[in-house]
């Protein structure tokens, strides 16, 4: 695996959502660098900004203010066609909700973002790979509604890596599951991050899963800041 540098540096990031009420200012100066191969876990209280935080992270939303770049390159100066390409390829997102296609297996859920422009070598091959890291080698036909919580999770997390991503971004991954498969999709994510040499950003709610991440931030009044 090549070494990578720049993981993750966001610079002043601001955003203001306009409401009928006024403009709701929800992100104020967050900044925030993360190298290649860390993790940080973001914490802080619903309704935050942390969702929209991690948005911008990923490519989804613009900020109002501010930059970012990822792995050296900076997404936002892209045009529109480019910047889905690169959202593709280089940034895995996991939710709280699988967001699996019902109707597709396992293996093919983990292919989908593949579908649009396969690019790579033996993409079916890394897919399996990654399902066999996840524990899910013997599960590879079953349709989403055959698995459990749990496994969904594995295998949106497999589906998040099939092009390995510099970042990883996963939105309170753990929020569906109970207490142990809650700690086994937070020892995948840690172990395939670090095999992978990905930057990995968590939000979550949880402290307790917070402490295994090497940064913990809180973000607070539209403001991100190291938490204990
Ligand atoms: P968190 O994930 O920390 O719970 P969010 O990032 O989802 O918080 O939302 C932060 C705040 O921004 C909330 O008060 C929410 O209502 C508001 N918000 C989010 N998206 C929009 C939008 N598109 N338009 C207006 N307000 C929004
Ligand atoms: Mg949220």
């Amino acid at each position: 695996m090549m070494p990578r540098m720049a993981g993750l540096v966001a610079q002043s990031l601001c955003k203001a959502y306009p409401t009928r009420s006024g403009t709701l200012s929800i992100l104020r100066d967050c900044s925030l660098t993360l190298d290649a191969g860390r993790s940080a876990a973001i914490l802080g209280p619903s309704g935050s900004g942390k969702s929209t935080l991690l948005n911008i992270f990923g490519t989804l939303e613009p900020p109002d203010g501010g930059t970012l770049t990822i792995d050296g390159d900076n997404p936002f100066a892209l045009p529109a066609a480019e910047l889905s390409d690169f959202r593709n390829r280089r940034v895995g997102f996991i939710f709280q909700e699988h967001h699996l296609l019902p109707q597709c297996s396992a293996l093919e859920n983990v292919l989908i973002p593949t579908l649009a422009k396969p690019t790579g070598p033996d993409l079916e091959g890394r897919a399996r790979d990654l399902l066999k890291r996840a524990g899910l080698s013997h599960r590879l036909d079953h349709l989403p509604g055959e698995l459990s919580g749990g496994e969904r999770q594995r295998v949106a997390v497999a589906r998040a890596l099939i092009y390995s991503p510099a970042l990883l971004l996963a939105d309170e991954p753990t929020g569906n599951l109970d207490r142990s498969s809650a700690a086994d999709i937070a020892d995948l994510l840690l172990g395939l991050q670090r095999e992978e040499n990905a930057c990995l950003i968590v939000v979550t709610h949880s402290t307790e899963l917070a402490r295994r991440f090497d940064r913990r931030f809180e973000l607070n009044e539209g403001r991100l800041a190291p938490a204990a």
